[in-house]
Protein backbone atom coordinates (compact mmCIF):
# COMPACT_ATOMS: atom_id res chain seq x y z
CA UNK A 1 0.00 0.00 0.00
CA UNK A 2 1.31 3.76 -0.86
CA UNK A 3 0.20 6.99 0.40
CA UNK A 4 -0.54 9.87 -1.61
CA UNK A 5 -1.45 13.81 -0.82
CA UNK A 6 -4.74 15.11 -0.96
CA UNK A 7 -3.34 17.94 -3.13
CA UNK A 8 -2.20 16.39 -6.00
CA UNK A 9 1.70 15.89 -5.14
CA UNK A 10 2.90 12.85 -7.05
CA UNK A 11 5.12 11.33 -4.15
CA UNK A 12 4.17 8.02 -2.59
CA UNK A 13 4.92 6.63 0.95
CA UNK A 14 4.54 3.40 2.61
CA UNK A 15 3.34 3.05 5.81
CA UNK A 16 5.81 3.97 8.57
CA UNK A 17 7.42 7.27 6.30
CA UNK A 18 3.88 8.90 6.85
CA UNK A 19 3.52 7.58 10.76
CA UNK A 20 5.89 10.24 12.16
CA UNK A 21 4.95 12.89 9.94
CA UNK A 22 2.29 15.53 10.18
CA UNK A 23 0.91 17.38 7.20
CA UNK A 24 2.36 15.96 3.34
CA UNK A 25 4.85 18.51 1.98
CA UNK A 26 2.24 20.22 -0.12
CA UNK A 27 0.08 20.94 2.87
CA UNK A 28 -2.11 18.25 1.89
CA UNK A 29 -3.23 14.85 4.36
CA UNK A 30 -2.25 11.62 3.52
CA UNK A 31 -4.21 8.74 2.10
CA UNK A 32 -4.28 5.35 1.08
CA UNK A 33 -3.79 5.49 -3.28
CA UNK A 34 -7.13 2.86 -2.45
CA UNK A 35 -9.63 1.68 0.11
CA UNK A 36 -8.84 -2.41 -0.50
CA UNK A 37 -12.78 -3.57 -0.63
CA UNK A 38 -13.48 -6.42 1.73
CA UNK A 39 -15.95 -9.23 0.11
CA UNK A 40 -18.39 -11.40 1.76
CA UNK A 41 -16.35 -13.96 2.73
CA UNK A 42 -13.51 -12.24 4.49
CA UNK A 43 -16.33 -10.13 6.17
CA UNK A 44 -17.49 -13.60 7.47
CA UNK A 45 -14.07 -14.33 8.07
CA UNK A 46 -13.53 -11.27 10.58
CA UNK A 47 -16.28 -11.86 12.22
CA UNK A 48 -15.11 -14.94 13.01
CA UNK A 49 -12.05 -13.28 14.30
CA UNK A 50 -13.73 -10.86 16.44
CA UNK A 51 -15.63 -13.75 17.63
CA UNK A 52 -18.07 -11.82 19.93
CA UNK A 53 -16.12 -9.96 21.75
CA UNK A 54 -14.09 -12.57 22.80
CA UNK A 55 -10.54 -12.53 24.64
CA UNK A 56 -8.14 -11.49 22.22
CA UNK A 57 -11.11 -10.75 18.97
CA UNK A 58 -10.61 -7.04 18.81
CA UNK A 59 -6.72 -7.30 18.63
CA UNK A 60 -6.82 -10.40 16.08
CA UNK A 61 -9.87 -7.95 14.46
CA UNK A 62 -7.21 -5.01 14.24
CA UNK A 63 -4.69 -7.06 13.24
CA UNK A 64 -6.36 -8.19 9.87
CA UNK A 65 -7.36 -4.66 9.28
CA UNK A 66 -4.58 -2.86 10.03
CA UNK A 67 -2.40 -5.44 7.58
CA UNK A 68 -4.29 -4.09 4.50
CA UNK A 69 -2.81 -1.07 4.82
CA UNK A 70 0.57 -1.55 6.27
CA UNK A 71 3.14 -3.43 4.55
CA UNK A 72 6.52 -2.74 5.87
CA UNK A 73 6.03 -4.42 9.58
CA UNK A 74 6.43 -7.67 9.49
CA UNK A 75 3.09 -9.79 10.05
CA UNK A 76 4.52 -10.92 13.36
CA UNK A 77 5.67 -7.67 14.67
CA UNK A 78 2.11 -5.94 13.67
CA UNK A 79 0.13 -8.32 15.27
CA UNK A 80 2.12 -8.15 18.24
CA UNK A 81 1.60 -4.74 18.46
CA UNK A 82 -1.98 -4.98 18.55
CA UNK A 83 -2.19 -7.63 20.88
CA UNK A 84 -0.25 -5.40 23.73
CA UNK A 85 -2.50 -2.25 23.05
CA UNK A 86 -5.48 -3.91 22.58
CA UNK A 87 -5.94 -6.16 26.24
CA UNK A 88 -8.56 -6.14 29.20
CA UNK A 89 -6.15 -5.23 31.36
CA UNK A 90 -6.18 -1.72 29.89
CA UNK A 91 -9.60 -1.18 28.64
CA UNK A 92 -11.54 -3.25 30.92
CA UNK A 93 -13.18 -5.57 29.40
CA UNK A 94 -12.26 -8.13 26.70
CA UNK A 95 -14.68 -7.02 23.90
CA UNK A 96 -12.69 -3.66 24.44
CA UNK A 97 -16.01 -1.38 22.81
CA UNK A 98 -18.89 -3.28 24.13
CA UNK A 99 -22.24 -2.33 22.49
CA UNK A 100 -24.94 -1.09 25.40
CA UNK A 101 -28.20 -0.89 24.45
CA UNK A 102 -30.54 1.84 24.93
CA UNK A 103 -33.69 1.55 22.94
CA UNK A 104 -34.59 -1.89 20.59
CA UNK A 105 -32.21 -0.69 17.62
CA UNK A 106 -30.51 2.15 19.36
CA UNK A 107 -27.04 1.54 21.44
CA UNK A 108 -23.79 3.05 22.28
CA UNK A 109 -20.62 1.91 21.60
CA UNK A 110 -18.19 2.55 24.68
CA UNK A 111 -15.27 3.57 23.47
CA UNK A 112 -14.37 5.43 26.41
CA UNK A 113 -13.02 2.91 28.62
CA UNK A 114 -9.30 3.04 27.65
CA UNK A 115 -6.82 4.80 30.42
CA UNK A 116 -8.21 8.02 29.95
CA UNK A 117 -11.74 7.79 29.60
CA UNK A 118 -12.43 9.06 25.87
CA UNK A 119 -12.33 7.64 22.98
CA UNK A 120 -9.16 9.18 21.75
CA UNK A 121 -7.36 6.42 23.73
CA UNK A 122 -8.72 3.93 20.95
CA UNK A 123 -6.38 5.26 18.10
CA UNK A 124 -3.55 6.82 20.50
CA UNK A 125 -2.55 3.90 22.70
CA UNK A 126 -2.17 2.14 19.16
CA UNK A 127 0.32 5.10 18.06
CA UNK A 128 2.23 4.81 21.05
CA UNK A 129 2.92 1.22 20.63
CA UNK A 130 3.71 2.13 16.66
CA UNK A 131 6.06 5.14 17.67
CA UNK A 132 8.23 3.36 20.36
CA UNK A 133 8.76 0.05 17.63
CA UNK A 134 9.45 2.53 14.81
CA UNK A 135 11.96 4.91 16.12
CA UNK A 136 13.84 1.88 17.91
CA UNK A 137 14.07 0.29 14.05
CA UNK A 138 15.05 3.85 13.56
CA UNK A 139 17.41 3.98 16.31
CA UNK A 140 16.08 7.84 16.26
CA UNK A 141 14.06 9.64 18.81
CA UNK A 142 11.18 11.85 19.03
CA UNK A 143 10.04 14.81 21.43
CA UNK A 144 6.32 15.26 20.69
CA UNK A 145 5.32 18.70 21.48
CA UNK A 146 1.41 19.43 21.66
CA UNK A 147 -1.07 22.05 22.86
CA UNK A 148 -4.18 20.22 24.44
CA UNK A 149 -7.65 21.89 26.34
CA UNK A 150 -7.81 18.59 27.75
CA UNK A 151 -8.92 15.16 25.62
CA UNK A 152 -5.97 14.86 23.03
CA UNK A 153 -3.06 16.03 25.81
CA UNK A 154 -3.80 13.08 28.34
CA UNK A 155 -4.54 10.55 25.86
CA UNK A 156 -1.32 11.32 24.30
CA UNK A 157 0.51 11.40 27.77
CA UNK A 158 -1.04 8.11 28.90
CA UNK A 159 -0.06 6.35 25.05
CA UNK A 160 3.88 7.57 25.30
CA UNK A 161 4.31 7.44 28.86
CA UNK A 162 7.46 5.17 29.55
CA UNK A 163 7.89 4.66 26.13
CA UNK A 164 11.77 4.29 24.69
CA UNK A 165 12.70 7.12 22.22
CA UNK A 166 9.49 9.29 23.31
CA UNK A 167 9.18 12.39 25.08
CA UNK A 168 6.10 14.57 25.13
CA UNK A 169 5.73 18.18 26.04
CA UNK A 170 2.49 19.00 26.39
CA UNK A 171 1.33 22.38 26.96
CA UNK A 172 -2.39 23.48 28.24
CA UNK A 173 -3.81 26.58 29.37
CA UNK A 174 -3.23 26.85 32.94
CA UNK A 175 -5.85 26.24 35.67
CA UNK A 176 -8.53 25.67 32.68
CA UNK A 177 -8.93 22.26 32.17
CA UNK A 178 -11.52 20.95 34.44
CA UNK A 179 -10.65 19.45 37.71
CA UNK A 180 -10.43 15.89 36.96
CA UNK A 181 -8.06 16.40 33.64
CA UNK A 182 -5.86 18.49 35.44
CA UNK A 183 -5.62 15.36 38.07
CA UNK A 184 -5.16 12.81 35.24
CA UNK A 185 -2.55 14.70 33.56
CA UNK A 186 -0.41 16.18 36.28
CA UNK A 187 -0.60 13.06 38.64
CA UNK A 188 1.91 11.46 35.57
CA UNK A 189 5.22 10.65 37.23
CA UNK A 190 6.67 9.19 34.04
CA UNK A 191 10.39 10.76 33.40
CA UNK A 192 9.68 11.47 29.88
CA UNK A 193 5.93 13.23 30.24
CA UNK A 194 6.45 17.07 30.29
CA UNK A 195 3.36 18.98 31.50
CA UNK A 196 3.29 22.58 30.99
CA UNK A 197 0.85 25.32 32.52
CA UNK A 198 0.92 28.37 30.51
CA UNK A 199 -0.36 31.08 31.93
CA UNK A 200 -3.15 31.66 28.94
CA UNK A 201 -5.50 30.66 27.41
CA UNK A 202 -5.49 27.53 24.36
CA UNK A 203 -4.93 30.00 21.79
CA UNK A 204 -1.58 30.92 23.96
CA UNK A 205 -1.27 27.32 23.68
CA UNK A 206 -1.44 26.51 20.47
CA UNK A 207 0.62 29.75 18.92
CA UNK A 208 3.29 28.49 20.53
CA UNK A 209 3.03 25.01 19.33
CA UNK A 210 3.11 26.95 15.82
CA UNK A 211 5.36 29.12 16.39
CA UNK A 212 8.08 26.37 17.51
CA UNK A 213 7.31 24.09 14.21
CA UNK A 214 8.06 27.09 12.27
CA UNK A 215 11.30 27.39 13.88
CA UNK A 216 12.61 24.23 11.10
CA UNK A 217 16.48 24.58 12.74
CA UNK A 218 14.86 24.24 16.48
CA UNK A 219 12.50 21.68 14.75
CA UNK A 220 14.83 19.84 13.19
CA UNK A 221 17.65 19.82 16.01
CA UNK A 222 15.33 18.65 18.68
CA UNK A 223 13.42 16.32 16.50
CA UNK A 224 10.38 18.05 17.40
CA UNK A 225 7.04 15.96 16.24
CA UNK A 226 3.27 16.11 16.86
CA UNK A 227 0.11 13.43 17.87
CA UNK A 228 -2.83 15.89 15.60
CA UNK A 229 -5.64 13.98 14.60
CA UNK A 230 -4.76 14.75 10.87
CA UNK A 231 -2.11 11.70 11.55
CA UNK A 232 -3.26 8.85 9.34
CA UNK A 233 -2.31 6.03 11.89
CA UNK A 234 -4.67 7.50 14.54
CA UNK A 235 -7.72 7.20 11.45
CA UNK A 236 -6.72 4.04 10.68
CA UNK A 237 -6.77 2.32 14.12
CA UNK A 238 -10.31 4.04 14.08
CA UNK A 239 -11.29 2.07 11.21
CA UNK A 240 -11.40 -0.89 13.51
CA UNK A 241 -13.79 -0.07 15.93
CA UNK A 242 -16.44 0.27 13.28
CA UNK A 243 -16.34 -2.82 11.94
CA UNK A 244 -16.37 -4.55 15.89
CA UNK A 245 -19.82 -2.74 16.44
CA UNK A 246 -20.95 -3.64 13.04
CA UNK A 247 -20.48 -7.38 14.69
CA UNK A 248 -21.80 -7.07 17.55
CA UNK A 249 -24.75 -4.99 16.15
CA UNK A 250 -25.76 -7.56 13.56
CA UNK A 251 -26.14 -11.35 13.27
CA UNK A 252 -25.47 -11.51 8.96
CA UNK A 253 -22.99 -9.79 7.08
CA UNK A 254 -25.68 -7.79 4.78
CA UNK A 255 -27.36 -6.33 7.70
CA UNK A 256 -27.41 -2.80 7.28
CA UNK A 257 -26.00 -0.70 10.29
CA UNK A 258 -26.16 2.89 10.54
CA UNK A 259 -23.75 5.45 13.05
CA UNK A 260 -23.87 8.64 14.67
CA UNK A 261 -20.56 10.11 15.80
CA UNK A 262 -19.81 13.60 18.19
CA UNK A 263 -17.98 14.99 15.69
CA UNK A 264 -15.38 18.00 16.07
CA UNK A 265 -12.44 17.56 13.82
CA UNK A 266 -14.14 15.26 11.76
CA UNK A 267 -11.56 12.03 12.54
CA UNK A 268 -14.03 9.81 14.26
CA UNK A 269 -16.11 10.01 11.59
CA UNK A 270 -14.03 9.87 8.48
CA UNK A 271 -12.86 6.40 9.91
CA UNK A 272 -16.38 5.67 9.16
CA UNK A 273 -16.29 6.52 6.09
CA UNK A 274 -13.12 4.20 5.54
CA UNK A 275 -15.01 1.88 6.77
CA UNK A 276 -18.07 1.73 4.80
CA UNK A 277 -15.59 2.57 1.55
CA UNK A 278 -13.83 -0.80 1.99
CA UNK A 279 -17.40 -2.51 1.92
CA UNK A 280 -18.44 -2.37 5.68
CA UNK A 281 -22.68 -2.22 5.17
CA UNK A 282 -22.97 1.13 7.15
CA UNK A 283 -25.98 2.85 6.21
CA UNK A 284 -26.02 5.99 7.28
CA UNK A 285 -22.92 8.34 8.61
CA UNK A 286 -24.80 10.89 10.52
CA UNK A 287 -22.14 13.94 12.07
CA UNK A 288 -23.25 15.17 15.22
CA UNK A 289 -21.98 18.09 16.13
CA UNK A 290 -22.63 20.62 19.05
CA UNK A 291 -23.39 24.57 18.92
CA UNK A 292 -19.95 25.02 16.77
CA UNK A 293 -21.78 23.86 13.66
CA UNK A 294 -19.42 23.76 10.72
CA UNK A 295 -19.66 20.35 9.85
CA UNK A 296 -23.74 20.48 10.21
CA UNK A 297 -23.75 23.60 8.08
CA UNK A 298 -21.62 21.79 5.08
CA UNK A 299 -24.01 18.38 4.93
CA UNK A 300 -27.07 20.64 5.14
CA UNK A 301 -26.16 23.40 2.42
CA UNK A 302 -22.88 22.71 0.80
CA UNK A 303 -21.03 25.92 2.38
CA UNK A 304 -17.91 24.81 4.72
CA UNK A 305 -17.13 28.28 6.60
CA UNK A 306 -14.41 28.31 9.09
CA UNK A 307 -15.28 30.26 11.60
CA UNK A 308 -13.60 33.28 13.31
CA UNK A 309 -12.23 33.42 17.02
CA UNK A 310 -15.29 35.43 17.93
CA UNK A 311 -17.45 32.77 16.29
CA UNK A 312 -16.13 29.57 18.12
CA UNK A 313 -18.01 28.42 21.16
CA UNK A 314 -17.24 28.06 24.44
CA UNK A 315 -19.59 24.31 24.98
CA UNK A 316 -20.22 22.01 27.84
CA UNK A 317 -18.90 19.67 24.93
CA UNK A 318 -15.65 21.21 24.57
CA UNK A 319 -13.93 18.48 22.73
CA UNK A 320 -16.06 19.28 19.88
CA UNK A 321 -15.57 23.35 19.90
CA UNK A 322 -13.68 23.50 16.52
CA UNK A 323 -13.37 26.69 14.45
CA UNK A 324 -12.42 24.00 11.03
CA UNK A 325 -12.62 20.44 11.11
CA UNK A 326 -9.14 19.59 10.28
CA UNK A 327 -9.77 15.94 9.03
CA UNK A 328 -12.74 17.21 6.77
CA UNK A 329 -10.03 17.54 3.13
CA UNK A 330 -9.94 13.50 3.20
CA UNK A 331 -13.62 13.47 2.79
CA UNK A 332 -13.41 16.46 0.10
CA UNK A 333 -10.74 14.66 -1.71
CA UNK A 334 -12.97 11.31 -2.16
CA UNK A 335 -16.33 13.60 -2.75
CA UNK A 336 -14.09 15.24 -5.62
CA UNK A 337 -13.59 11.76 -7.02
CA UNK A 338 -9.61 12.30 -5.78
CA UNK A 339 -9.27 15.61 -7.78
CA UNK A 340 -6.01 16.61 -6.01
CA UNK A 341 -5.82 19.71 -8.05
CA UNK A 342 -9.37 20.84 -7.40
CA UNK A 343 -8.71 20.29 -3.41
CA UNK A 344 -5.62 21.98 -3.73
CA UNK A 345 -7.81 24.88 -5.56
CA UNK A 346 -10.68 24.22 -2.75
CA UNK A 347 -8.36 24.26 0.64
CA UNK A 348 -5.01 25.75 -0.40
CA UNK A 349 -6.46 28.49 -1.86
CA UNK A 350 -9.77 28.88 -2.04
CA UNK A 351 -10.39 28.33 1.88
CA UNK A 352 -7.35 30.34 2.69
CA UNK A 353 -8.27 33.32 1.03
CA UNK A 354 -11.91 33.68 2.11
CA UNK A 355 -12.42 31.44 4.59
CA UNK A 356 -15.18 29.38 2.83
CA UNK A 357 -15.84 27.59 -0.17
CA UNK A 358 -19.28 26.48 -1.55
CA UNK A 359 -20.05 23.22 -3.50
CA UNK A 360 -23.60 23.46 -2.84
CA UNK A 361 -24.39 24.31 -6.29
CA UNK A 362 -22.34 21.62 -7.46
CA UNK A 363 -23.37 17.98 -8.55
CA UNK A 364 -21.15 16.47 -6.26
CA UNK A 365 -22.21 17.19 -3.51
CA UNK A 366 -25.53 15.21 -3.90
CA UNK A 367 -22.97 12.46 -3.30
CA UNK A 368 -22.41 13.20 -0.02
CA UNK A 369 -25.35 12.03 1.29
CA UNK A 370 -27.07 9.76 -1.31
CA UNK A 371 -23.50 7.81 -2.57
CA UNK A 372 -21.32 8.22 0.40
CA UNK A 373 -24.43 8.13 3.54
CA UNK A 374 -23.89 11.44 5.32
CA UNK A 375 -26.33 13.20 7.15
CA UNK A 376 -25.77 15.72 10.01
CA UNK A 377 -27.53 17.51 13.37
CA UNK A 378 -27.10 20.09 15.84
CA UNK A 379 -26.93 19.98 19.16
CA UNK A 380 -27.30 22.57 22.11
CA UNK A 381 -26.36 22.96 25.93
CA UNK A 382 -30.04 22.72 26.65
CA UNK A 383 -30.81 19.39 24.56
CA UNK A 384 -27.84 18.08 26.12
CA UNK A 385 -29.01 18.33 29.83
CA UNK A 386 -32.53 16.97 28.05
CA UNK A 387 -30.31 14.69 26.66
CA UNK A 388 -28.44 13.22 29.60
CA UNK A 389 -31.67 13.50 31.33
CA UNK A 390 -34.10 11.27 29.72
CA UNK A 391 -30.94 8.60 29.15
CA UNK A 392 -30.58 8.10 32.72
CA UNK A 393 -34.35 8.27 33.57
CA UNK A 394 -35.16 6.00 30.73
CA UNK A 395 -32.01 3.32 30.47
CA UNK A 396 -30.30 4.03 34.02
CA UNK A 397 -27.21 4.86 31.58
CA UNK A 398 -25.33 8.11 32.33
CA UNK A 399 -23.76 9.46 29.62
CA UNK A 400 -20.81 12.69 29.22
CA UNK A 401 -21.88 15.54 27.58
CA UNK A 402 -20.32 14.56 23.61
CA UNK A 403 -22.02 11.56 23.99
CA UNK A 404 -25.63 13.11 24.41
CA UNK A 405 -25.07 15.49 21.39
CA UNK A 406 -24.82 12.15 19.48
CA UNK A 407 -27.82 10.62 20.98
CA UNK A 408 -29.99 13.71 20.08
CA UNK A 409 -29.13 13.62 16.60
CA UNK A 410 -29.32 10.19 16.75
CA UNK A 411 -32.68 10.42 17.56
CA UNK A 412 -33.65 12.39 14.23
CA UNK A 413 -32.01 10.18 11.75
CA UNK A 414 -33.53 6.65 12.94
CA UNK A 415 -35.07 4.10 10.28
CA UNK A 416 -37.24 0.96 11.29
CA UNK A 417 -35.19 -1.93 10.85
CA UNK A 418 -31.58 0.22 10.79
CA UNK A 419 -30.13 -0.57 14.25
CA UNK A 420 -28.51 2.90 15.37
CA UNK A 421 -24.89 3.15 16.65
CA UNK A 422 -24.07 6.03 18.78
CA UNK A 423 -20.39 6.09 19.42
CA UNK A 424 -19.65 7.45 23.19
CA UNK A 425 -16.99 9.29 23.14
CA UNK A 426 -16.07 10.12 27.02
CA UNK A 427 -17.08 8.85 30.10
CA UNK A 428 -19.60 11.49 32.13
CA UNK A 429 -16.84 11.53 34.71
CA UNK A 430 -14.74 13.86 32.90
CA UNK A 431 -17.72 16.66 32.35
CA UNK A 432 -18.98 16.76 36.19
CA UNK A 433 -20.38 19.94 36.58
CA UNK A 434 -22.79 19.76 33.31
CA UNK A 435 -23.87 16.11 34.76
CA UNK A 436 -24.46 17.58 38.03
CA UNK A 437 -26.70 20.14 36.25
CA UNK A 438 -28.47 17.78 33.88
CA UNK A 439 -29.14 15.43 37.34
CA UNK A 440 -28.64 17.09 40.11
CA UNK A 441 -26.02 14.44 41.35
CA UNK A 442 -22.13 14.04 40.49
CA UNK A 443 -21.19 12.04 38.06
CA UNK A 444 -20.05 7.60 38.90
CA UNK A 445 -16.41 7.47 39.16
CA UNK A 446 -14.48 3.98 38.27
CA UNK A 447 -12.72 3.25 41.10
CA UNK A 448 -9.60 3.15 39.28
CA UNK A 449 -10.06 7.11 39.53
CA UNK A 450 -10.64 7.38 43.42
CA UNK A 451 -8.53 9.82 45.18
CA UNK A 452 -6.63 11.15 41.71
CA UNK A 453 -7.16 14.92 42.87
CA UNK A 454 -5.18 14.20 45.91
CA UNK A 455 -2.13 12.38 44.06
CA UNK A 456 1.15 14.53 43.86
CA UNK A 457 1.62 16.79 40.72
CA UNK A 458 4.04 17.12 38.07
CA UNK A 459 3.70 20.13 36.15
CA UNK A 460 5.51 23.40 35.54
CA UNK A 461 3.57 26.85 34.92
CA UNK A 462 5.09 29.41 32.54
CA UNK A 463 4.50 32.63 30.92
CA UNK A 464 3.08 31.88 27.41
CA UNK A 465 6.78 32.73 25.57
CA UNK A 466 7.90 30.73 22.70
CA UNK A 467 11.44 31.44 24.10
CA UNK A 468 10.73 30.62 27.26
CA UNK A 469 9.02 26.99 26.04
CA UNK A 470 11.79 26.43 23.96
CA UNK A 471 14.68 26.60 26.39
CA UNK A 472 12.78 24.33 28.70
CA UNK A 473 12.30 21.89 25.69
CA UNK A 474 16.61 22.38 25.21
CA UNK A 475 17.33 21.68 28.86
CA UNK A 476 15.50 18.77 28.70
CA UNK A 477 16.40 16.71 26.34
CA UNK A 478 19.47 16.50 24.11
CA UNK A 479 20.01 18.07 20.21
CA UNK A 480 20.10 15.91 17.81
C1 LIG B 1 -11.94 14.53 20.26
C2 LIG B 1 -13.32 14.28 20.75
C3 LIG B 1 -14.46 14.35 19.90
C4 LIG B 1 -14.34 14.79 18.44
O1 LIG B 1 -13.71 13.81 17.65
P1 LIG B 1 -13.16 14.19 16.18
O2 LIG B 1 -12.40 13.01 15.75
O3 LIG B 1 -12.30 15.41 16.37
O4 LIG B 1 -14.36 14.46 15.33
C5 LIG B 1 -15.70 14.05 20.42
N1 LIG B 1 -15.86 13.70 21.71
C6 LIG B 1 -14.81 13.62 22.57
C7 LIG B 1 -15.06 13.26 23.98
C8 LIG B 1 -13.52 13.89 22.11
O5 LIG B 1 -12.47 13.82 22.98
Amino acid sequence: MRYLSTRGDPGRKRFCEILLEGLAPDGGLYLPEHYPRVDAATLARWRAVFNNGAPGGYAALAFEILSLYIDDIPAADLRALCEKTYTEAVYGTPQIVPLKRLDPGLCLEALSNGPTLAFKDMAMQLLGNLFEYELGRRGAELNILGATSGDTGSAAEYAMRGKKGVRVFMLSPHGRMSPFQQAQMFSLMDENIHNIAIAGVFDDCQDIVKNVSNDLAFKRDYRIGTVNSINWARLLAQVVYYFAGYFQATVKDTEPVSFTVPSGNFGNVCAGHVARQMGLPIDKLVVATNENDVLDEFFRTGTYRVRGAADTHETSSPSMDISKASNFERFVFDLLGRDGARTKALFGDTLARTGRFDLGADPVFADAARRYGFRSGKSTHADRLATIRSVFERHGVMIDTHTADGVKVAQEHRDAGVPMVVLETALPIKFADTIVEALGRPPERPARFEGIEDLPRRVHVMPADTAAVQAYIAAHCKPV
